[in-house]
């Protein structure tokens, strides 16, 4: 067993019991969703666009904001290629499947390393959030950066979160800053809808499924704190392709096993807001 690491830092400790700012909410849409991860790899930005394509079949106005300053995903995952138009006062996302989209990435150079340093990553959540043409939308779905940090600690204190959705594989390692992720939410008031087990399962030509990664682990974290486990997503490796090359698998192939379990999330996670 890996030894348990301290819960939060003691610098994020003191960041979070500084005094609340108000709560904003993002203008143009009813509610906003984090997609949080306590690691990176494991699958928080697939999760983040097939979820946003998923709730627009199922007819909701959707827009998708790449918050993973560090590492923004989504030009790449949606094949956007686009500076997005400003009026000089404000940006307009850009479109892409019919789900209005910012990212970091459409305003930098996908190659260049950024060192944004605290001040920047809340400036910038500022301009996505109030300084972006957000139109008529059911949900914002927040591709959040990896981890507990400055990012998470800015949108959850400052932007009205409606919840949090935590990805995660089921290795007992991703396990602990999954637990320290959930403290953070629930310090934070940010109301957690639920936990996916991302990758939790390979099926092998003999129809075998292998748990590649440990089996049950997700669950087992959601039901000790209480949180809803929201599924299992498994391996498959299409995900991975149609990902690299910028058509999402819900968007291209909606009767694969895994667009269908998109689907199911997405509807689940739209019944919690009627
Ligand atoms: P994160 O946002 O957590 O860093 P990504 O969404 O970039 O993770 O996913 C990491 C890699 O895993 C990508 O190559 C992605 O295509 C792949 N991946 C994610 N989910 C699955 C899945 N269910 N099956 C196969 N590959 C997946």
């Amino acid at each position: 067993m890996p030894k348990e690491k301290p819960e939060l830092s003691d610098a994020m400790r003191a960041k979070m019991s500084r005094k609340t700012p108000e709560k904003n909410p993002i203008q143009g849409t009813k509610f906003t969703i984090a997609v949080s991860s306590a690691k990176g790899g494991v699958g928080k930005s697939t999760f983040a666009t097939n979820l946003a394509l998923a709730l627009k079949s199922t007819g909701c106005k959707v827009g998708l904001l790449d918050a993973d300053i560090y590492g923004p995903s989504i030009p790449k995952m949606f094949g956007i290629d686009e500076k997005p138009k400003s009026d000089g006062q404000k940006l307009e996302p850009v479109m892409k499947f019919d789900i209005q989209c910012m990212s970091i990435g459409f305003l930098t150079d996908q190659q260049t390393p950024m060192i944004w340093r605290g001040p920047m990553v809340t400036s910038a959540i500022k301009t996505f959030t109030q300084k972006v043409n957000w139109k008529d939308l059911d949900f914002i779905i927040v591709d959040m950066p990896p981890g507990t940090g400055d990012t998470q600690l800015t949108f959850s204190q400052e932007i009205k979160m409606d919840g949090a959705i935590i990805v995660s594989t089921p290795q007992e390692v991703a396990l602990l800053d999954v637990k320290r992720g959930i403290k953070m939410f629930d310090k934070l008031g940010v109301k957690i809808l639920g936990l996916v087990d991302n990758m939790s399962y390979f099926t092998g030509d003999d129809g075998k499924k292998y748990h590649l990664f440990g089996e049950g682990g997700v669950k087992k974290t959601a039901e000790e704190f209480d949180k809803e486990f929201l599924g299992e997503i498994p391996i498959d490796p299409k995900v991975g392709k149609f990902g690299d090359q910028g058509t999402p698998i819900v968007e291209v192939d909606p009767n694969n096993k895994i667009s269908k379990i998109y689907l199911e999330l997405a509807k689940k996670i739209k019944s919690s807001f009627e």
